[in-house]
């Protein structure tokens, strides 16, 4: 799923994207379920302090536990901004390296990196053109990591951000 953000990605406007992904990637699965469930995100403190999570969301059934259930976390490289104490007790990233230590929180990161190498190209489009130029390369992308990963090849371009932090 993809959605533009246009001017600054502001707290509410990623928690409604952030729950509408949500709802259609997992709306369908059991509470159980979304306690495994991870999400991370570099303002996470703000998303989860917004009045819309403080409540039950009015959605019908067990959705409406969906947000409250699933695990928010702040990927280790923005944490060091967070100075609150709060941010670290409630947000660690290390809570998903216990039980899923393989996992990828930089893949957001990486994929920036990647996409800043278009961006002179996709700057020059117009709008729609920009769009479909856009969907196809992630669409492509997304086909191209997922075969990396699962013939055990590390994607080019991968490891970059990672050796700049
Ligand atoms: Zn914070």
């Amino acid at each position: 799923m993809w959605q533009p953000l246009y001017q600054s990605e502001g707290p509410s406007q990623v928690f409604l994207l952030t729950l509408t992904w949500l709802l259609a990637a997992h709306g369908n699965e059991t509470r159980e379920r979304w306690k495994k469930l991870y999400l991370a995100y570099d303002n996470m403190c703000h998303l989860d302090n917004l009045k819309a999570t403080k409540e039950d969301l009015p959605l019908p059934g067990d959705l409406k536990y969906i947000w409250k259930d699933i695990n928010k976390i702040i990927d280790s490289l923005h944490m060091k901004n967070h100075v609150d104490v709060k941010c670290k007790e409630k947000y660690d990233p290390e809570k998903l390296k216990e039980s899923n230590p393989d996992y990828n929180t930089m893949v957001c990161e990486q994929t920036f990196a990647w996409l800043s190498r278009y961006k002179r190209i996709l700057g020059s489009m117009p709008k729609i053109h920009f769009h479909f130029f856009l969907h196809r390369m992630i669409k492509h992308r997304n086909r191209y990591i997922s075969l990396c990963y699962k013939t055990g090849r590390r994607p080019l371009h991968h490891s970059k951000v990672i050796a700049l932090e």
